[in-house]
């Protein structure tokens, strides 16, 4: 990073990129379960319920690439192996071995409500200390709470049919 764009970074820029990091191999981690989870899912409104599967994978791979992008900035090295993705997240990894459409988005569910932890406590580490990483949580953490009241809004639209 260049000299004046470091000097305005007011927290521990190593406790950062570890936190930095973690996400990162939260978001491959929730991209797969998205990507994989619309592939096998079944059951009623199948169609309608992957097509917001994938959306939501697209919306997980483009933070991945956010994220990797400020890692960068700030002189860290991403995540280089998929080793790393199990030993560094945060939120683990649920299989979706049920296939059936409502597993699926209780699973994805409970992802995103630990993306919302993970990416508050974030925002909690840079506020006021670092304006650049905390716009990018700020976007990231909004799409998080979007991810998770669709899919609990699907869930509730099966549940009153
Ligand atoms: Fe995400
Ligand atoms: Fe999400
Ligand atoms: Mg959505």
């Amino acid at each position: 990073m260049g000299t004046k764009g470091k000097e305005i970074v007011g927290v521990d820029v190593k406790k950062l990129l570890e936190m930095l990091n973690k996400a990162l191999a939260d978001e491959w981690l929730a991209y797969y379960q998205y990507w994989i989870g619309a592939k096998v899912a079944t059951g009623p409104t199948r169609g309608f319920v992957t097509a917001e599967l994938e959306e939501h994978a697209g919306d997980e791979l483009r933070h991945a690439g956010m994220l990797v992008e400020r890692i960068m900035v700030l002189g860290g090295t991403p995540i280089l192996t998929p080793d790393d993705w199990n030993k560094l997240t945060n939120c683990g990894y649920d299989t979706p071995s049920d296939p059936h459409v409502k597993k699926i988005l209780q699973q994805n569910v409970k992802g995103e409500q630990c993306a919302i932890s993970v990416y508050s406590k974030l925002l909690d580490f840079v506020k006021d200390k670092d304006f650049i990483t905390e716009k990018m949580v700020q976007e990231i953490l909004a799409d998080e709470v979007e991810h998770e009241d669709d899919l609990q809004t699907i869930l509730e639209d099966m549940s009153n049919k």
